[in-house]
């Protein structure tokens, strides 16, 4: 799609949104280089869109851009798109084939693991689909991956670095932890995560949960009120 027709669709829709391509060098993109990602920048200033970008947390990319070209964000994403295992190896979380000794309960603390330190490392505003897990993981009852102590540690990591819960509408976070982010302070966001023209700035599956929980509009984060640490809104 172009960006005239993301735009259009969000609008049909009522949504404000954001376009948030993937800017990675091992991620389905062409935002591999930071000439790419001015090209991106200037393309999105030409309309009323709020400008992110979605980050691998795995991936340097991120670390080599230059302030000037970070302030340009209205705001941007970070990923786990590949977790850190406690060998150092890195593992990508599409793996369809997991080794024995990956047991769920290993894999979920080297992705706790991996968000404690996306969330201290990594200047972004995000936490994209926090849930996102190998598929196998996803045919499992989510609380039988995600122990209260596995919760409350990734609460503390969003509370402790201003980080934004993402409810993503590809990978669902389960609703005991949305609860528990909203009520320890963490900050909402509400994400189509949209491959597809039909899944573009669809966000109704987030919002009915965010609503269910009681959340109102105005704490889900809104860069242009909330701020990024990009620091697009800093004087
Ligand atoms: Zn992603």
């Amino acid at each position: 799609m172009t960006v005239a027709q993301v735009v259009a669709r969000a609008k049909s829709l009522g949504v404000r949104g954001s376009v948030s391509d993937h800017i990675s060098r091992d991620a389905p993109t062409t935002l591999g280089s930071v000439e790419s990602i001015e090209r991106y920048l200037d393309a999105l200033e030409s309309y009323d869109v709020l400008r992110g970008g979605e980050f691998c947390w795995h991936d340097a990319l991120w670390r080599e851009l230059p302030a000037h070209v970070v302030r340009r964000f209205t705001h941007r994403l970070g990923s786990l798109h590949s977790i850190r295992l406690a060998n150092g190896s890195f593992f990508r979380a599409f793996s369809a084939q997991l080794p024995a000794e990956l047991t769920a309960a290993v894999y979920m603390e080297a992705h706790v693991s991996s968000m404690e330190t996306l969330a201290t490392d990594m200047p972004v505003d995000i936490l994209a689909h926090p849930t996102l897990v190998p598929p196998p993981f996803r045919e499992l009852d989510p609380h039988e991956l995600w122990t209260e102590a596995l919760e409350e540690r990734a609460v503390h990591a969003c509370l402790a670095n201003a980080l934004v819960f993402e409810i993503s509408a590809r990978y669902p976070p389960h609703e005991r932890l949305v609860r528990r982010m909203m009520e320890s302070g963490v900050r909402l966001s509400l994400g189509s995560d949209g491959h597809r023209p039909d899944q573009v700035a669809n966000i109704a599956v987030p919002l009915a949960l965010a609503r269910r929980l009681g959340v109102c509009d105005d704490d889900l984060y809104d860069p242009t009120r909330h701020g990024s640490r990009t620091g697009a809104f800093d004087a």
